[in-house]
């Protein structure tokens, strides 16, 4: 199958015409008309003839430019695109058509990718399942009585289930790694700014970010390595260099780099095949000759309520501009749980109680980023698991959104700080649910990140594992 190729061999195979562009477009094709109605893992999918058509277009004139050029990709529907609807999963945008693309969409492009498909997630980021949105659920294909994870659930599903190559998706508190993790795909929330945040629909801004979500380390180091850049039309993306990541990738020494464990992540409430996973892939790390180091994280219960309080409150802020003027929707399109965090954010926010709760967050978040300072200068990177359970059953938090919260634990501490993780597959539930861990790391560290996960993932096949369909 194609669709098991990393980019580099698909490119391999493209420059060599051992197959085309239009194949591996039909095959995502194939796959989705087999799985998208199990699954629902699509909000738009592009029309397969104009799809085939721009395939056989680009086989004209093969280019090793990019590697990326005839690779098909999907977009979470966070990400406005001209000429294709964008609708954050929610009825608020009805079929918005965007005049202008989001600035990764307009990257992928240029480097000659071919977009196929615009995926269901979380309506406007909210939510850890993929079942909070006006599309209805989207299912797991290890096991579709499950949630996909979210928010960015519709991506990682095309990719485990092979209807694409990769995908972009967005991460404010876990969005692309949980889903990565729940569903056995590699995914990587970037160094806020690393990656321009324009044309995504925010939803906290001071914590979104734009990242690539697909099979292995390698080929998200691959996409980062176009998507990655300073953007006139968004000033917090970082003019930081963009790195050769796929060279150093390869070419990085591992050895004597110093993994950090913190004994507050193996607490109650972590599922016990998910702490041995984690325990088995630190086995797998010592083998490579890096040094694992007990280390301490004493804030760690406070992610949560640091998260919940700054999150919705830029939430609030941001969906103030979806008031039924300028697209069309009433507020009351908006979903409970939406709702809930509006409410949330705007009490935190108001007079007389802003200084209890928002001005105390803050305070905190700040102490979050001294923590991670003091942890990374004591270790390169800090390991951990991604989700405290395996993905739950749909509709198994549908009675307590408290719960539901409690998911982000592992997830929501990295983006206040700013840091980048990268979550990657580490190995299966006895009843074969994918388990995932996170590697976090120093700002703009994602070329370690990418040469740990590399080196991980050509010892272990986990990520190589996919659901029979
Ligand atoms: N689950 C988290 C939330 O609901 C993270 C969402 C995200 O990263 N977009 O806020």
């Amino acid at each position: 199958m194609l669709l098991d190729k990393t980019i580099q061999e698909l490119h391999k195979g493209l420059v060599n015409k051992e197959f085309s562009v239009f194949d591996i477009v039909k095959e995502c094709y194939d796959h989705i008309e087999q799985s998208q109605r199990k699954l629902n893992a699509f909000i738009t999918v592009v029309d397969k003839d104009a799809a085939l058509k721009q395939a056989m277009e680009k086989d004209k004139a093969i280019s090793s430019s990019s590697l990326l050029y005839g690779i098909p990709f999907v977009l979470k529907d966070t990400y406005v695109s001209r000429g294709i609807r964008t609708t954050c999963a929610s009825r608020v945008l009805g079929d918005f058509i965007s005049p202008y693309n989001a600035t990764v969409l307009q990257k992928l492009l240029d480097a000659g990718a071919i977009l196929i498909g615009k995926m269901n997630m979380d309506a406007w980021g909210h939510g850890a399942t993929s079942e909070n949105t006006d599309f209805g659920p989207v299912r797991n294909p290890w096991d579709a009585t499950r949630v996909a994870g979210g928010s960015s659930g519709g991506c990682a599903v095309a990719i485990a289930a092979r209807m694409a190559v990769f995908a972009i998706g967005e991460d404010t508190g876990g969005s692309i790694r949980n889903p990565a993790a729940w569903c056995n795909i590699t995914g990587l929330k970037v160094t806020y700014g690393r990656v321009s945040r324009y044309g995504c629909i925010a939803y906290a801004s001071s914590f979104d970010t734009v990242g690539p979500m697909a099979k292995t380390a390698e080929d998200c180091a691959v996409i980062l390595g176009v998507i990655a850049g300073k953007d006139p039309y968004d000033a917090t993306s970082s003019s930081n260099d963009v790195p050769d990541y796929v060279n150093i990738m390869q070419t990085k020494k591992v050895k004597n780099v110093v993994i950090g464990i913190s004994k507050e992540f193996y607490g109650d409430g972590l599922d016990s095949d998910i702490r041995q996973a984690i325990f088995d892939a630190q086995k797998v790390f010592k083998d490579m000759g890096v040094i694992i180091k007990d280390i301490s994280m004493p804030l760690f219960d406070y992610g949560i309520p640091v998260y919940y309080l700054i999150g919705p409150s830029e939430t609030s802020s941001n969906l103030a501009r979806y008031d039924g003027v300028r697209y069309g929707n009433r507020r009351d399109y908006f979903t409970e749980e939406t709702t809930r965090r509006i409410m949330m954010g705007t009490h935190a926010l108001s007079t007389g109680y802003y200084d209890e709760y928002y001005r105390k967050a803050q305070k905190a978040r700040t102490l979050f980023i001294k923590e991670y300072e003091k942890m990374l200068s004591v270790c390169d990177v800090v390991l951990m698991p991604v989700t405290p359970t395996h993905a739950t059953k749909i509709g198994e938090f549908a009675n307590d959104p408290l719960k539901n919260l409690l998911v982000d634990v592992y997830t929501v501490s990295q983006n206040p700080v700013g840091v980048p993780s990268l979550a990657l597959p580490c190995g299966f539930s006895q009843s074969k649910l994918p388990i995932g861990m996170q590697i976090v790391g120093k700002m703009f560290s994602e070329d370690l990140l990418f040469a740990l996960g590399h080196q991980y993932q050509s010892r272990t096949n986990w990520h190589t594992q996919k659901p029979s369909l």
